[in-house]
């Protein structure tokens, strides 16, 4: 057994931790504070072949892996989560649904701009009955000659908003050629596509600079061949690659951890000189000791899942462990390293409170942790 990261993989955590500090830390708050979306932090990104980590150099990637990509996906939300979140669902998700499942053509056309860092992808599965239960959409999509048509509505999608954004992949109810059967199908709809509305903008309590919107279909149509793989495996589709999301909010709980016990040292160091006894006491280090072999469990969590993967296991029941654990181990550290900033910790001039909104969402999104420890509990069983 080897832990030892390769020279790549070193690389790229230097890389992306020197980018994070330099170009990421610096606007971190302001972003929050204004909402505004930070393209040319994506331009930059894009330059230095972030966005096509995992892909081939042929669809305009860098061949690198899935470790490689969880590494930078760590080290940039340790700077702000808002970055983990762009790569997880443009780059885990949606780019590698195209990549696994598209055709040929599909890849040219969505796949490269996107491993390029020129357009950003999102991924549509959520609705008003169907989140949990994902297999409840009620979206439909009904093959007219040589058109699908739309209609439904998906709730709480990331990033299609944004101006950069080209595509959503969405999941809809179709029915099989044959016999006319009702399955569940992956289709990739353009943001330009006629009749489809991107809607309200939700107002969230953290990651104020990514954008989460309503989706509106209403007789939207897109050619019939911009139905993704299988007709009958779209379910099964955005479930496989949803693993590999989970691998990444891994990463980005693991990232945001990371970044409240730097401060929490930080903190703790420039006070330790302090008469107050609470920081003379054993009860901050030893507070510090819990978060450091915490945050280094997550880490390896995420890390064995991601390599898992890149040597073509199966990893279902890790990304799932890997997903529960640092999530909710990100809330709990964030927690905790508030109470040693208390009452400092709830003042907006320090990032801790930002971390600590932020870390909530990753118990929530790609699977609540009900939904994680259900998913365990089945595999075990
Ligand atoms: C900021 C943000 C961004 C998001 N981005 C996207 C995106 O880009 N694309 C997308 O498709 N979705 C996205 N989502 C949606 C998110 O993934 C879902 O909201 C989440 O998976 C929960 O599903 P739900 O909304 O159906 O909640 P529900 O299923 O209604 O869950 C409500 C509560 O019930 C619990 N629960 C439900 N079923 C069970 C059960 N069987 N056993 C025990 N407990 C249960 C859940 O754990 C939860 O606590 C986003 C959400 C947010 C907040």
């Amino acid at each position: 057994m080897n832990f030892d990261l390769s020279d790549e993989h070193k690389m790229i955590r230097e890389m992306s931790r020197h980018f994070a500090n330099e170009v990421i830390s610096p606007r971190a708050e302001e972003m929050e504070r204004t909402g505004e979306y930070p393209y040319d932090i994506i331009d930059k990104m894009a330059q230095l072949g972030i966005m096509g980590i995992p892909f081939p150099k042929k669809y305009g990637g860098s061949s690198g892996d899935w470790v490689g990509m969880h590494i930078c996906i760590e080290e940039l939300s340790r700077g702000d989560a808002t970055f983990g979140a762009l790569l997880d669902v443009t780059i885990s998700v949606t780019g590698q649904e195209i990549y696994v499942f598209g055709t040929e053509d599909q890849k040219k056309k969505w796949l490269v701009p996107i491993a390029q860092g020129t357009k950003i992808g999102a991924f549509g599965l959520t609705e008003p009955d169907a989140g949990s239960d994902a297999a409840g959409i009620k979206t439909t999509a009904v093959l007219k000659g040589e058109e699908w048509v739309i209609n439904g509505s998906k709730q709480f999608i990331t990033n299609i908003g944004m101006d950069n954004a080209s595509i959503v992949i969405i999941t809809a109810k179709t029915q099989r050629d044959l016999d006319g059967k009702t399955v569940i199908s992956t289709i990739v709809v353009p943001k330009d596509a006629p009749d489809f509305k991107v809607g309200q903008k939700y107002e969230k309590m953290a990651m104020h600079a990514g954008a989460t919107h309503e989706l509106f279909f209403d007789d939207c149509r897109v050619p019939r061949d911009f139905l993704l793989g299988n007709i009958n495996r779209g379910f099964a589709q955005h479930l496989a690659v949803l693993e590999t999301g989970r691998i990444s909010i891994a990463a980005m709980s693991t990232g945001i951890a990371q970044a409240c016990y730097d401060e929490a040292i930080t903190f703790y160091r420039q006070r330790s000189h302090s008469p107050r006894s609470f920081l003379e006491s054993q009860r901050v280090p030893f507070k510090l000791a819990d978060i450091a072999m915490r945050i280094e469990l997550s880490r390896n969590m995420y890390l064995k899942a991601a390599w898992l993967k890149d040597q073509g296991e199966r990893h279902r029941l890790e990304a799932h462990f890997a997903k529960l654990y640092a999530s909710e181990t990100a809330t709990k550290i964030a927690t905790e390293v508030l109470k040693i900033f208390s009452p400092f910790g709830y003042l907006d001039e320090y990032p801790i409170s930002r971390y600590f909104r932020q870390a909530k969402l990753f118990e929530i999104v790609e699977g609540t942790s009900e939904m994680q420890r259900l998913v365990i509990a089945r595999e075990l069983m």
